[in-house]
Formats: structure tokens, sequence, C-alpha cells
């Protein structure tokens, strides 16, 4: 029996170390705040990056976790929107200040002052977590369980990163297929783009994913397409697939590198870049990447695939992302612990 008042955590004590199981208080949703009881939340290999302190700016001790679904159980002072009851997504941004000069021209990604659900704001490895209104999302009613999870990163991560592959691009690389991928290519193929998916040398299993999701070729990330990209998006986070993937785009062609964190990019010659190649990232999400993105999802509609895992088993997660053990996306799931 828990004391009163009191929660099941995973909670990062040193980078580097596994999480541990912890008991610690409910936290109390400040003004502004709503307590929120934690449905399922999705790992993320954001996640995998603190943990092993590859980002360091993590608060500490840290509840991780920036997929959150869970269900609003108590407002703090000043709510407007967000009833009691209702069911909710909590993304990685987590806060914004509002008035620095990327808030005020529309890039409140980039804020100067952000805070992040699961990295600089507990998250969502716990039975409860408080989250701004303002940062909340109204899910959707077929995301509205722990199958919604995933959307609310690698769904939503992999959304702004196409978004800047333009429309009139046809065919769409996808290095690194796990679980932004896997719900990336039923958007592109609802818009009738060819997705050529590049996965680990030899993991088959990985290439019959994306066939099965409609992919039209699939293949190790050293091999060049069949056909010449018009752009490129790399979610795993290795820095020798940037040269590879300029080399596979073609003339005037786009790369979007939508993670975190990526090993170096090796040298490379000019001639990759050479003819209006643009080579770009993707930093974090805005709120109306969510809204646009939460009303798109469920007219493909987006299924995501999902492994669970109890909340007590959040390391055997993140090292099944670790290893590539994982079709789809690894999902904390709270009522099975
Ligand atoms: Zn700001
Ligand atoms: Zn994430």
């Amino acid at each position: 029996m828990l004391p009163q008042g009191s929660m099941h955590a995973m909670v990062l004590e040193k980078p580097g170390q596994p999480l541990v199981l912890r008991t610690v208080p409910i936290p109390a949703p400040a003004d502004g705040q709503v307590l929120v009881k934690v449905i399922a939340c999705g790992v993320c290999r954001t996640d995998l990056h603190i943990v092993d302190g590859e980002l360091a700016a993590a608060k500490l001790p840290l509840i991780p976790g920036h997929e959150i679904v869970g269900v609003v159980v108590q407002k703090g002072k000043g709510i407007t929107t967000l009833r009691e009851g209702e069911t909710v997504g909590i993304p990685w941004l987590g806060y914004t200040c509002g008035s620095c000069r990327y808030c005020l021209r529309g890039q409140e990604n980039l804020c100067e002052h952000a805070r992040f659900t699961g990295y600089t704001l507990d998250g969502g490895f716990a039975e409860y977590t408080v989250a701004y209104e303002s940062y909340c999302f109204p899910l959707p009613r077929r995301y509205a369980n722990a199958s919604g999870s995933p959307l609310l990163c690698a769904g939503l991560i992999g959304y702004r990163s196409y978004s800047f592959t333009g429309r009139q691009a046809v065919n769409l690389g996808i290095y690194g297929f796990g679980a932004a991928a896997h719900l990336l290519i039923q958007l592109a193929r609802s818009e009738n783009k060819n997705v050529f998916a590049f996965v680990r040398e030899g993991d088959r299993e990985a290439q019959d994913f994306a066939l099965s999701l409609g992919a039209v070729w699939a293949g190790s990330s050293a091999q060049l397409p069949p056909e010449k990209l018009d752009a490129a998006i790399i979610f795993a986070p290795v820095g020798n697939l940037v040269p590879q993937a300029l080399e596979a785009v073609d003339k005037g062609g786009i790369v979007v590198c939508g993670g975190i964190h990526m090993s170096d990019i090796p040298s490379f010659p000019y001639h990759l870049l050479w003819e209006e190649r643009v080579l770009r990232s993707v930093a974090n999400l805005t709120r109306q990447d969510g809204k646009t993105y939460l009303q798109l999802a469920p007219q493909v509609p987006v299924k995501t695939t999902t492994t669970s895992y109890p909340l007590h088993q959040a390391n055997e997660a993140l090292n099944d992302l670790r290893n590539g053990r994982l079709q789809g996306a690894a999902v904390l799931v709270m009522d099975s612990t």
C-alpha cells in the first residue's frame, strides 16, 4: 500500500545509471497547471539520450517521459478550458515564456526560456504528473488511451520534420524505422508519397515492417535507393547518415535531421551539398504543430504499433529501444504495474 498522497515513479537520479522505482509525493498543481493521472507514457529515444547523459541540462532527480496520455484529476488556480475527467496529451514542450524574440515571431519551439516535459520538468514515468494547461492537447477520442501516447512526440516530431520536406517532394527517404517513422509513413502514404525506408544493416524485421506499412522500397542505410530522393528525414541518431542521405537526394533535395542528438557528422565533399541541396535540423515542436497533427492523424487514420511495459519495467523498455528490439513504439502503461 502506498502512503496517502504518494505515488510510484521511475526516477533518474544520476545519468548513466538505470532509473530507480521510488515512492514520491503526488505533485500539487501550481497556478495554471493541472494534475493528471497518467494512463500511459511513451518511451522515446530522447529519454535514452537523457538517461545516458548525452543531453546535459536535465533536472535531477528527474521523472522522464514526454509522451503522456492521462486524465485531469485536479485543477490549479486559473484553469480556463480543461475539465476534471478530461483525457489530455502532454508533449515535450511544457512551457514557453511568450515574450522572447523567438516566441514573438512564432518560433516558440526555440524559446529561450522553454521548459521540457521529462527533461527540465518532471514527466510521465509516474502515476501522476502536473502540466501547464495551455501545453496540454485535448485528444481525439480514438487516441484518448495508451495507443495515443506515441503521437505526442514520435508522431509530432515526425510531422514537423515532414513539414520541412516540401509539398512537391514525392520520393521521400526515411532513415531509421522506429516509432517516428512507423507513424510518419502512414501520413506520407496518405499524401501519395513514395517512401524509401533505410534500416540497420541486416534488420530484416524492420524492412518487412516498413514494407507492410507501404514503403515502396526498404534496404540498408548503407545502400543508395533505386531512385533519387526528393527529400530524406533522418531519425536514427547516426551522423554517418548525413552524407549518405545527401548523396541519395536529387538536386534541390532536402535532408532533415529529426533527432535531438546525433553522433558526429563526418566531413564530406562539397559536391554532396552542391546544387541547392538543403540540410537542416528540427528542434522541439510548437503547439500549432500539435494541433495540426492531432487533427490530421485521425483522418489518415494513423495507427500506432506499440509494445507495452508496466511502469517498473521502464529500464527494460529503454534497453529494448536501445538495442532495436522493438517494432513501433514502447509505451509504459500504468494499470499494468
Ligand atoms: Zn520565449
Ligand atoms: Zn521524444
